[in-house]
Formats: structure tokens, C-alpha cells, sequence
């Protein structure tokens, strides 16, 4: 027999039972392609990331002693995307059999579907080994339910896999420290720098420019910053134990112009691309924790550990029981467009200023300055979700369709109606004020709902409600909030300043 296996971009386990052992009958087969670098316009840091971590896999394979064939973007005979690469290889070299991993995402998932079927060899496709629950088990666990708590999966996953339990009970009695994990940063000094790996990117740098591969952001490249080797992500996955985890639950909702990292873990990448595997993620912190108790507080561990086996895997979960229609969703009908500053970061709100470009330049935001600053802005000025999943899909190095879209459209944007979340996450000035600086260093005044120089998160978060109130007062969670709306005196005055405001998004 002469088996193909295809590796994609995101399935870099080296763990993987495929590597076990070397075989001469199995080729695997790695690609660059158009296909990938194509379907939506990514940051280049993005870009340049994935190739070298592929790169870097192929090549350890190689030393292991496995057959690779790989294509670089610029190869004479990249046919840039799958279907006629696999046609093309398996008629010209005589493959006897075609071998997958199950891809994440419903799109590459569709298309390998298809392929295979019109493929003149047997196929087959096996797991990634990679999460901790398979694809149908959300949709299996919450059979019959019509709402899929987070909270209740979670705690599923904690008693599973016995990750901060005693017993059948969580250590120490309590599930949950969100309560304790919300804190602003006031002191400069608890930062740390990130642990980076430096790299000159030139050579790679220059064939996608030279592909004209279109692409937005900034890159270095004398210093690209991110890990593209496993062994890279366990040094960062060691210094995030050492450095950062004993601030991690208290500083993750901070924001500040201070740094854009804070205490978050970086390890996003690492974890979508599968160089490392959520479960060892967890146990090697929990591990770290039990030795260093005396020194960092269980909050700070159980709120990283929820983000892991919590959301990411729920998020995975949701994508499968939900997919094609939530791609869809748009629960409340919005239909802007994105400002044009959303490429630049020239706005004078200088939260949106900041964490747009801190985007730009890094490939990176935190959580806070996803969900509570971009999306937030995106949510309460009515974009249309699909505008706003294109850029988070393109932006960020992490951004791949099965947690971007479920993170966004979901968590961010309620376009699902409350699948994710129960209930949207908007906030006025108020809560990105008591959050950090950013409203110290702003055009806009944190305080005014109206009139000149009144920060527009303000009177656009009352202008949601309103013109949601439909949809939304029967929901428990926020009925207290049309009563406040039904007391305020100023109400037209408020919503007219909404009015200019979304008229004059560019211009904000
Ligand atoms: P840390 O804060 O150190 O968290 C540790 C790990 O937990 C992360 O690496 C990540 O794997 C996981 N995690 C944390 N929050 C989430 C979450 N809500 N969903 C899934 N996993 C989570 N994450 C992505 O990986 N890819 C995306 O495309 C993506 N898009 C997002 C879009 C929006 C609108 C929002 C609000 C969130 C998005 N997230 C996405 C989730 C989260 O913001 C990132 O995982 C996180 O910021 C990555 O940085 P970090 O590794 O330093 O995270
Ligand atoms: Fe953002 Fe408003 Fe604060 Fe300015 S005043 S930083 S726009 S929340």
C-alpha cells in the first residue's frame, strides 16, 4: 500500500498516534496555499505564524524519520488549494489509500467531504486527539435543553478529567472565583514582559508579498514574536506557571495602555494550532499550583483553568451542534458596516484607539478588549455580525472559524439570541472607566451621556436598548434595566445623541 496523509495548518500534534512510529508506505502532505491565505483577509503576523509553525513540524517530522511532501506557498507545483493538489498527487504517484484528521472547521470539513468522495482510493478520517470532549458531545450532554450552560459543562469537565477536585467535590467547596477575578490594575510594577522567541522573517516575509497575498497589520522582520515550535510553546507554557499565573484571575478583565498582555497566558496560538494540547495546558498549571499553593491563590488558577476546559472546549462544542445556521444568526437584524477605522485605529475613543491598535501592531488582544471594547463598540453601534466576524477572523493570530465565530457572533455580538450567553454583553463608559486608564488619556468625557464631547458608549448603549426592547425586556436578566431606561428624564435627548453618533461613525 502507499498511503497519503494530509496534515492541515492547525493539526501540528506531534503527539499524534500517526507519529508513533515511521512507516515507508505513508507520505504526509503539508501545504501553503491560496485556499487558506485567501478566504478571508488575515493580519500577516497571522500568515507568517502558521507557515513557519507548519514549516517547523515538517521539518521535525523529517528528523524523526517520516516521509513529508511539502508545498511552500511559492512551490512550482502548489496547486493552492486541496482538491486538485490531493487529485493531482494521488494520480501522478500511485497513492493506494487517502487519510485525514477531522479538520475543526465546517468549511475544510465540507470540502475534505467532498474531495474524498469524488477521489478514485479509499479515504478515512480519524481524530485529532486534540480536545477533550468529541465533536457531538455538547449537543449529547445537553440533549433536550434549550439553553447550553457554560457553567453546568464545565463543571462536567472538572469532575471528567478530576482537575482541581477532591473527589466528587471541587477543592475547597467552590467552583467558581469570577466574583474575585474582576480587579483593575493599579500598580505598573506587578507587570512582567512576555517571554518571546525572536525571529528574523524576512525570506518568508517577502515570497507572500511577492504571491501578493493581500494582508493587514504590522510585522517586524527582524522580531516576529510569537512560538512556532512545540518546544517554544512549552517555554512559554512554563514561564506562564512561573511569571504569570499568580496574578492571572485577579488582572484578567484589567484594562490599561500600561501593557497589552497584562497576565494573559499567550498561549492561544499554541493551542489552535494543537502544538500543545488543552489538557496538558491544564494539568502541567494545576501541577505548578498544588506545589506553589503557599504562594498563589486558587482563584487565579480555577479562572485559567475555566477558560481551557470551560469556554474553549464549550465554544468547540456549541460550533458542531450549531453549525451551518449559526453562521447566520443575526438576532437583531443589524445592519452597518464596520467604520473604516477599524484597519487604522484613527479614532479619538481612545479604548478603541488602543486595543484596535495594539491589534494591528501585535496580532493580539486580550479577552476584555474583545469582548468589552471592539465588540462591544461593534455590538452597540449595530454592525452586522458579518462584517464584524470578518475582522476578528482576520486579525488575531488565534483566529480560526470554530472559536472566533462562536466567541463572536456568539459571546460578543448575542447574534445567536442567546445560545452562548444569556444575556448581551454591552456595557456603557461606566464599566471600561472602573476597568483601567483608558478613559483617563480620552477625547471623550466617561461622565456625559449627551452633549458635546460625551463618550458615545454612553448614550449608544441606552440607544440598544431601546430600539431592542422587544427583544429583549422578557429576558430576567435585564428587565431592571428598562426601569432604569423608564425613569430617566432625558430620554430624548439621549437617544438623539445615539442618532448623531451613528451617523457619524467615520467620524468618531
Ligand atoms: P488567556 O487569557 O491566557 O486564556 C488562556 C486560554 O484560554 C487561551 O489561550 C484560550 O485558548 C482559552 N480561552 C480564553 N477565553 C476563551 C474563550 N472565550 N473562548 C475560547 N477559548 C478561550 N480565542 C481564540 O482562540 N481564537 C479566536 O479567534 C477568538 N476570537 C475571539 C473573538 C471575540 C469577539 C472574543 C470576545 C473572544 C475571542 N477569543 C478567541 C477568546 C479569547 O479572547 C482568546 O482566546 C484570548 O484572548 C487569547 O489570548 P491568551 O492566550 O493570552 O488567553
Ligand atoms: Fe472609551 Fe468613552 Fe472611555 Fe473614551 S471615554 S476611553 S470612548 S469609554
Amino acid at each position: 500500500p502507499k498511503v497519503l496523509r494530509l496534515i492541515l495548518g492547525d493539526q501540528l500534534n506531534m503527539n499524534h498516534f500517526w507519529f508513533e512510529k515511521t512507516d515507508e508506505s505513508v507520505t504526509y502532505l503539508m501545504m501553503e496555499m491560496r485556499q487558506e491565505t485567501d478566504y478571508v483577509i488575515h493580519h500577516i503576523q497571522k500568515v507568517v505564524g502558521f507557515f513557519l509553525a507548519m514549516r517547523t513540524f515538517s521539518q521535525t517530522l523529517q528528523k524523526k524519520g517520516h516521509r513529508v511532501r511539502y508545498f511552500s506557498l511559492d512551490h512550482p507545483e502548489n496547486r493552492q488549494n486541496l482538491k486538485n493538489q490531493l487529485e493531482e498527487l494521488i494520480q501522478k504517484e500511485g497513492f493506494t489509500r487517502f487519510e485525514y484528521q477531522l479538520p475543526d472547521e465546517y468549511r475544510l470539513d465540507q470540502i475534505l467531504k467532498e474531495v474524498c468522495e469524488s477521489l478514485p482510493i479509499p479515504s478515512s478520517a480519524v481524530d485529532t486527539e486534540h480536545f477533550l470532549t468529541s465533536r457531538e458531545f455538547l449537543k449529547d450532554f445537553f440533549k433536550g435543553k434549550k439553553t447550553y450552560l457554560m457553567e453546568t459543562f464545565y463543571r462536567e469537565m472538572r469532575r471528567k478529567y478530576d482537575i482541581l477536585m477532591d473527589g466528587k467535590d471541587p477543592l475547597t467547596g467552590q467552583w467558581n472565583y469570577d466574583h474575585d477575578n474582576r480587579q483593575a490594575l493599579k500598580d505598573k510594577k506587578l507587570l512582567k514582559k512576555p517571554l518571546i522567541h525572536p525571529k528574523r522573517v524576512k525570506e518568508i516575509l517577502e515570497m507572500i508579498e511577492k504571491a501578493e497575498v493581500k494582508t493587514i497589520g504590522k510585522i517586524d522582520p527582524e522580531q516576529f514574536t510569537w512560538p512556532v515550535s512545540r518546544e517554544e510553546s512549552l517555554e512559554i507554557l512554563e514561564y506562564f506557571c512561573e511569571q504569570l499565573l499568580p496574578n492571572f484571575g485577579a488582572y484578567q478583565d484589567a484594562l490599561t495602555t500600561w501593557d497589552p498582555y497584562l497576565f494573559h497566558s499567550r498561549l492561544s496560538f499554541s493551542l489552535n494550532t494543537k502544538m500543545l494540547s488543552p489538557l496538558e495546558v491544564v494539568q502541567t498549571v494545576e501541577k505548578y499550583w498544588y506545589a506553589h499553593q503557599n504562594q498563589i491563590s486558587i482563584a487565579q488558577v480555577e479562572g485559567f483553568i475555566r477558560q481551557i476546559i470551560g469556554w474553549r472546549e464549550y465554544m468547540r462544542g456549541i460550533y458542531w451542534a450549531k453549525m451551518p445556521e449559526f453562521a447566520q444568526m443575526n438576532f437583531f437584524g443589524h445592519d452597518r458596516k464596520l467604520p473604516d477605522w477599524f484597519w487604522t485605529g484613527n479614532t479619538k475613543m481612545n479604548c478603541l484607539k488602543e486595543s484596535i491598535g495594539q491589534s494591528l501592531d501585535l496580532a493580539y488582544a486580550h479577552h476584555i478588549q474583545r469582548l468589552m471594547v471592539t465588540g462591544n463598540f461593534a455590538l452597540l453601534a449595530g454592525i452586522h455580525p458579518d462584517e464584524v466576524d470578518q475582522w476578528y477572523l482576520g486579525i488575531y493570530i488565534d483566529a480560526i472559524e470554530w472559536v472566533e465565530i462562536t466567541n463572536t457572533r456568539g459571546m460578543s455580538q448575542f447574534a445567536d439570541g442567546g445560545i452562548v450567553g444569556t444575556k448581551p454583553y454591552v456595557s456603557s463608559a461606566n464599566y471600561i472607566k472602573k476597568q483601567g486608564n483608558y478613559c483617563d488619556h480620552c477625547a471623550y468625557d466617561s461622565a456625559k451621556k449627551t452633549g458635546h464631547g460625551s463618550c458615545p458608549f454612553n448614550s449608544l448603549y441606552w440607544h440598544f436598548y431601546a430600539r431592542n426592547r422587544e427583544k429583549l425586556e422578557k429576558n430576567p436578566r435585564i428587565g431592571m434595566m428598562y426601569r432604569t431606561w423608564d425613569k430617566m428624564g432625558n430620554q430624548q435627548e439621549v437617544l438623539g445623541q445615539a442618532e448623531y453618533y451613528l451617523k457619524s461613525l467615520e467620524n468618531l
